[in-house]
């Protein structure tokens, strides 16, 4: 069977519908027993999909955790309040005092930032490496190396990793992996299938699609879905039953949505490649991309996101560019409908290992609009930004 219509079917089981096509919406916090005998089997049952009490999940959130296990081929999946909740959940789940993190330098910029503000004060070292290290991260293992974090392509300039050559090194020293796949989005590539113990999504961006819900996935295998399980449910964390019906109810729709928005951001990124204003552009499908030799052998697909980089700019050259853009919003996040443009003119202070000495960077995210429109809409705003670079 096909993935995308395995897509459609999961996590419709009767008992979350109730006979019909989506899951019933079951907002609860007290569930309600008859006798003692029901209650310590709910109780014995907890862990497994049955309703204890409302923190422990509904059917509505039992129903998208079964979809999303489907997704990532994983054994449990936790949801969480936001895509950073399920990071900072997922690290302090599994590392603590005295233990040493290797962190990806193209790190998402909250992550970074939970681990000089957070993790550092409970006594949890970070080094961060070249996204492009591949197997010679073996030379920053240190004895109490635990983890390693991984996220491919890399926030903002997109760098692919060779998530296998680090994932065959860390199992061969007992060290974890997680990854955050919310580019890969569990359809277009899946880290537990190359050996990756926690993958982590913001499923805020593709999953929900329409901007409208804060979410976060993590989904563990086997070995460490109990601890995920306890650690999340002791801190507290959960979802409202209608995040996770809306969550749901984008899933089903995913796979034709990026459809769509691959091709287009294809499109719009070979146009502006050859752009003469333009110095080149990170998108993983393209060669002009580092790593993109492993995006063609580990990912089936790509989407809506990527960025690319400015020959020159002045800062009030940049506010004329997105200021002209009628379709292009100014706005944090993606993977809605809907296209957005961010601006990155500091890169290098978020590069603390690798530095960044080219242009600024623009990001893009291309939405469900009609290519074409897009493409207009970028022309006349590089034409603006070049007539303000003379200004
Ligand atoms: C947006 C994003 C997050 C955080 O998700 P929120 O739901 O906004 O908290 C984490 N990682 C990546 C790569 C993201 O793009």
């Amino acid at each position: 069977m096909k993935e995308t219509t395995r897509l459609i079917a999961a996590g419709r089981k009767k008992q979350y519908t109730q006979g019909v096509v989506n899951p019933v919406v079951q907002r609860a916090s007290t569930v309600v027993f008859d006798t003692m005998e029901e209650m310590h089997q709910a109780a014995k049952e907890r862990h497994n999909r049955t309703l204890f009490y409302g923190r422990r999940g509904t059917t509505t959130h039992f129903a998208l955790q079964d979809a999303i296990c489907e997704l990532e081929n994983g054994t449990g999946c936790a949801l969480f309040p936001s895509g950073a909740a399920a990071i900072a959940q997922t690290l302090l789940s599994f590392l603590q005092a005295g233990d040493h993190l290797l962190m990806v330098d193209t790190a998402y910029e909250p992550t970074r930032d939970l681990c000089t503000k957070i993790l550092a004060r409970v006594g949890i070292e970070t080094t961060y490496y070249d996204p492009m290290i591949g197997a010679e991260i073996k030379s920053l293992i240190q004895p109490n190396t635990k983890m390693i974090f991984l996220e491919s392509p890399g926030s903002i300039t997109m760098e692919v990793q060779d998530v296998p050559a680090i994932v065959d090194l860390a199992r061969s020293q007992g060290i974890m992996t997680v990854l955050d796949n919310t580019y890969g989005n569990g359809l277009q590539f899946k880290p537990l299938n190359l050996g990756v113990d926690i993958s982590i999504q913001a499923a805020t961006k593709y999953i929900v699609g329409h901007s409208d819900v804060m979410m976060g996935v993590a989904v563990a295998n086997e070995r460490h879905w109990p601890t995920l399980r306890e650690h999340a449910y002791l801190l507290g964390q959960c979802t409202s039953a209608d995040d996770a019906y809306l969550a749901l109810r984008g899933l089903r729709t995913m796979a034709i949505r990026l459809q769509q928005h691959e091709q287009a951001a294809l499109e719009v990124a070979k146009w502006l490649g050859s752009h003469p204003l333009v110095c080149h552009v990170r998108h993983p499908a393209l060669p002009s991309c580092p790593g993109h030799e492993f995006f063609k052998r580990d990912f089936v697909g790509s989407n809506g996101l990527f960025s690319f980089v400015l020959k020159q700019s002045t800062p009030k050259a940049l506010s004329v560019l997105v200021e002209r853009l009628h379709h292009f919003k100014m706005g944090f996040s993606w993977g809605g409908y809907e296209s957005l443009i961010t601006i990155n003119a500091n890169m290098a202070n978020m590069r603390t290992q690798t530095g960044w000495d080219k242009g600024v960077v623009v990001r893009l995210h291309i939405g469900l609009e009609d290519t074409k429109d897009l493409i207009a809409d970028l022309e006349q705003a590089l034409t603006a930004f070049q007539s303000a670079l003379k200004d």
